[in-house]
């Protein structure tokens, strides 16, 4: 799987970590969202404060992590990472904040997923520094007031909708991940052949940044699954003919479209006419998780304009039969 992938992997996950930007200089793209965040940053730095909470949103893979670490290492300051389903109780997360020291960065992902109790406890940590909590059970039970050093907490979400509204509201700064252009794509792929020490021409480099669904994450799934291809059927050196060649033996289409985009639109079309047709219907018919398909997949064919979300269900457009080379009914 190129978009959803094998999260367990672990080598794939090293790659991920050496691929990884430190500083804005080297992060490619969001220039908004970084231009901000740098003026905040220096701010900060200037008046020796802790830099006010952090909330970025959108799809998954377009550099939420990255850019969490980004800032505390342009901080200058310790991140300390987790995610909002490892932290079952208060107490996971008391144990998160002691560690803090004054500056540090906290970074939660998927913050969307803290139980409710979790999230009442942040709220004064965020706003005023200080936790109460109860300690003990029954008879025994007593408040006890921790005070914190200022952090920053930032927060990642791949659905800003489902935070609540007294959490979002704590956080002085909210910024929207957009999907990456060709160029900057272009240039990740360029930046990341040379960790890799991947020689790359650039008709290879556009032609995979072409197909990696804005997302700088597959950008770097494909660049290396091409790299095996160019390794066995050439000298090492990508071309766009090798990318070619390896992206269509792994079912990735000339919009980033993998096996599974297909098998959901096709679906919607074969079977429902089109839509307007359920998330949970789809995801029964093709054998997926509902969340993969809404977390992973529908976001990019919302962006192409291949799907369309109606009140009565999700909708394959004329570009998406267009793309498919299926005739699309005008009568219906
Ligand atoms: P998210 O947290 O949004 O799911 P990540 O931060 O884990 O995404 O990014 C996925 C991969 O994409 C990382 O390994 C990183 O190398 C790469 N990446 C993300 N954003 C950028 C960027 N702006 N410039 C270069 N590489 C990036």
């Amino acid at each position: 799987r190129i978009v959803s992938g094998n999260t367990e992997d672990l080598t794939e996950d090293l790659i991920e970590k050496t691929l990884r930007p430190q500083m804005m200089a080297q992060y490619i793209g969001q220039d908004k969202v970084k231009n901000e965040l740098k003026v905040y940053i220096q701010a900060a730095k200037a008046r020796s404060e802790a830099l006010d909470h952090v909330l970025l949103y959108g799809p998954p893979g377009l550099g939420k992590t990255t850019l969490a670490m980004v800032i505390a290492n342009e901080l200058d300051v310790r991140i300390h990472s987790t995610s909002g389903p490892a932290i079952e109780r208060p107490g996971d997360l008391m144990v998160l904040l002691n560690e803090l020291e004054a500056g540090d960065v906290l970074f939660i992902d998927e913050i969307h997923r803290l139980p409710r109790i979790v999230e009442e406890v942040l709220y004064s940590a965020m706003e005023d520094y200080y936790v109460d909590i109860i300690i003990g059970q029954g008879p025994t039970a007593h408040p006890v007031h921790f005070t914190l050093p200022p952090f920053t907490l930032v927060g990642a979400t791949t659905k800003a909708g489902s935070l609540s509204a007294p959490l979002r509201d704590r956080f002085g700064i909210v910024s929207r991940m957009e999907y990456y252009s060709l160029e900057d794509l272009r240039q990740i792929v360029h930046r990341s052949s040379d960790v890799l020490s991947t020689k790359i021409d650039e008709s290879g480099a556009v032609e995979i940044a072409l197909r990696s669904r804005g997302t700088p994450r597959v950008a770097n799934r494909l660049l290396r699954r091409v790299r095996d291809f160019a390794q066995v059927y050439r000298d090492g050196l990508i071309t766009k003919e090798i990318a070619d060649k390896a992206l269509s033996i792994l079912s990735v289409d000339n919009k980033g479209l993998d096996d599974l985009d297909r098998q959901i639109l096709t679906t919607m079309i074969r079977f429902y006419n089109g839509g307007p047709v359920g998330l949970s219907t789809i995801a029964a018919n093709i054998g997926e998780e509902m969340e993969t398909i809404e977390d992973m997949y529908e976001p990019y064919l919302l962006q192409l304009g291949f799907l369309q979300r109606t009140p009565r269900g999700r909708v394959a457009t004329p570009m998406a039969y267009d793309h498919l080379g299926i005739k699309y009914d005008t009568e219906k």
